[in-house]
């Protein structure tokens, strides 16, 4: 075998799981047919949970450093402002970053390809794959070199992460229903001044369709995305001094732009992949679903399939889980996808439909119920779960399981993120984010109320860490906030997710757990 793990396509969900794939010591390629990183910006928005995934990655402070944090986004309707979402108080006690971090692609790209080094790992470039068969326990990939020439690799296991127009997909036969957008986006990086409000997102509706303005790194630096007029739509000479008419006419006529670096439009479509596997194939990404870019969720999607397939990839090439566990990437990542899809599709539905009762209903409406419902602190932490991400669940994955007890209306349960604590984790101890002691690259068990078992007793040895809660004034607290009853105990997965969950732990019930749901080979 030339390698465990063929990665196809070096974009952000690429680098993603060769990162998750290095640090696990799993012997992992990853090529790229462009000759090297990519320059443009495209996706700008990163989640709060992709920056939760960034921390255990330890590449969080270098993404803060370079980007800049959006803690509001407003909305304005034919000029006027009409709400405000306060993403840093919607999310103050779910996250320990309560905002959408504005970083371009291609900062998010040079910061994952920075740390790939770290395990040895590098990106081989001008490499394109152009052949790919299955056969019984491998598949041979024929890749494109930069001379022309093609060669024959055997891969345990490829990762279509290979964009759009996936070749990894076309070759495993699998199809990409779904239909383009009539409407054609622009995007501008620009140097403007106007009513924005600094710093933070704003939303421009207006009767023909929206702006939105994304603050970036330095005074007065904004993206500009928003959908080109109809009457613009199929000129193929559309420039910036085009759009700015339309932009004037709602953002105000107060809107002078200074220059404008970037310039671009496209045409996208919403579209999911039949299947996210073929047997020893997976689709990550853009290859396994793409959808309007309403919400900033794309490259963040694409990261977190990533994540999910990493760990679960990682332990069945090291022989430590048996190859059905893999069979849960599809099932907890396609309905993510479908949501994903579904939501941005009405959203965008509304906020571009030509029509002119649309246009009304934008403008008036819209406006409105947003500003009312923003002014709701449970709406509006209901709506930050969603953007941010940190919301995602896998309750009917097979990986979940709860022993029951538990009573009804707690919180979290089997499947959900476990959620962002501060905790003391030994009688008299210092209070610590329960998040920075978690290790992602095993499985965490939180014991609480209870006394916690020793590593030998369960059999996992180095592959689990054990975090005791103790009974205390502040703990219980924090836990009552949370809804978390006392004693339970809650068996993390690697990536945060609640696999077995329960009130007193029980030892067998765990053990049987680990092999029978996840797959686990016990030493
Ligand atoms: C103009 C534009 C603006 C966008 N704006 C936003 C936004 O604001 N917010 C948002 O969330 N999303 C946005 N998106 C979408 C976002 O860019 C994608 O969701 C994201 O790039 C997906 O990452 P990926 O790694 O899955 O795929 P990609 O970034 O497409 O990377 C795929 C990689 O695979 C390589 N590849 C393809 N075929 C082969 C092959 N046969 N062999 C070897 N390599 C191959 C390609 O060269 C490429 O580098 C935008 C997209 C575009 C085009």
């Amino acid at each position: 075998m030339d390698t465990d793990v063929l990665i196809v396509g070096a974009g952000p969900t690429g680098l993603m799981l060769a990162n998750q794939l290095g640090r696990r010591h799993v012997r992992a390629t990853i090529i790229d047919r462009h000759a090297g990183p990519s320059r443009e910006t495209r996706a700008l928005g990163v989640q709060a949970r992709t920056l939760e995934i960034y921390a255990q990655l330890g590449i969080v402070d270098r993404a803060l450093e370079l980007g800049k944090r959006a803690t509001g986004a407003n909305l304005w309707a034919q000029g006027r402002w009409m709400a405000r979402v306060p993403l840093g108080e919607a999310g103050r006690h779910i996250t320990a970053y309560p905002y959408v971090l504005i970083l371009g692609q291609d900062d998010n790209e040079k910061i994952l390809d920075e740390r790939l080094r770290d395990w040895g790992l590098s990106v081989q470039w001008n490499t394109e794959l152009v052949g790919l068969v299955q056969q019984f326990g491998s598949v041979a990939a024929t890749l494109k070199g930069p001379d022309g020439a093609t060669r024959t690799m055997a891969a345990a296991w490829v990762a279509g992460c290979d964009g759009a127009r996936s070749s990894v997909r076309a070759l495993s036969g699998i199809t990409f229903p779904g239909a383009p957008y009539e409407h054609v986006f622009f995007i501008a990086d620009t140097e403007a001044r106007g009513s924005m409000v600094p710093d933070e997102v704003n939303v421009y509706l207006w009767r023909q369709g929206f702006h939105l303005f994304f603050p970036m790194r330095g005074t007065n630096h904004w993206r500009i995305v928003g959908i080109l007029p109809e009457a613009l739509r199929n000129r193929d000479d559309v420039n910036f001094d085009a759009v700015i008419p339309s932009l004037r006419s709602e953002a105000g006529s107060g809107l002078t732009v200074k220059s404008c670096s970037w310039f671009s439009t496209y045409r996208i479509q919403h579209r999911s992949a039949s299947h996210f596997r073929d047997r020893r194939c997976f689709l990550l990404g853009d290859a396994a679903h793409i959808h309007s870019p309403v919400g900033a969720q794309g490259m963040n999607t694409g990261l977190q399939d990533a994540y999910n397939l990493g760990w679960k990839l990682a332990l069945v090439v090291k022989g430590r889980a048996d190859p059905t566990l893999l069979d849960s990437y599809e099932k907890e990542r396609m309905p993510v996808a479908h949501r994903l899809l579904n939501t941005t599709d009405r959203g965008f539905k509304l906020v571009v439909s030509d029509s002119p009762l649309a246009g009304l209903l934008r403008v008036r409406l819209l406006a409105r119920v947003m500003a009312f419902a923003m002014n709701r602190p449970s709406i509006q932490g209901r709506a930050f779960g969603v953007i941010s991400q940190t919301g995602i669940r896998y309750r009917s994955s097979r990986l979940s399981q709860s022993l029951g007890g538990l009573p009804d209306g707690t919180r979290p349960r089997e499947g959900d993120r476990f959620p962002w604590l501060h905790l003391r984790l030994e009688a008299g101890g210092p209070v610590r984010d329960l998040f920075e002691r978690l290790d992602d690259t095993r499985l965490n068990l939180i014991v609480i109320g209870q006394p916690a078992p020793s590593m030998v007793e369960l059999g996992l040895d180095s592959f689990l860490r054990i975090h005791s809660v103790p009974t205390d004034r502040l703990n219980d607290a924090e836990l009552a906030r949370a809804r978390i009853p006392q004693p339970s105990f809650y068996l993390l997965r690697p990536d945060g997710h609640i696999g077995l969950c329960g009130v007193l732990l029980d030892k067998a019930a765990m053990a049987r757990y680990l092999s029978e749901r996840l797959g686990l080979k016990m030493s």
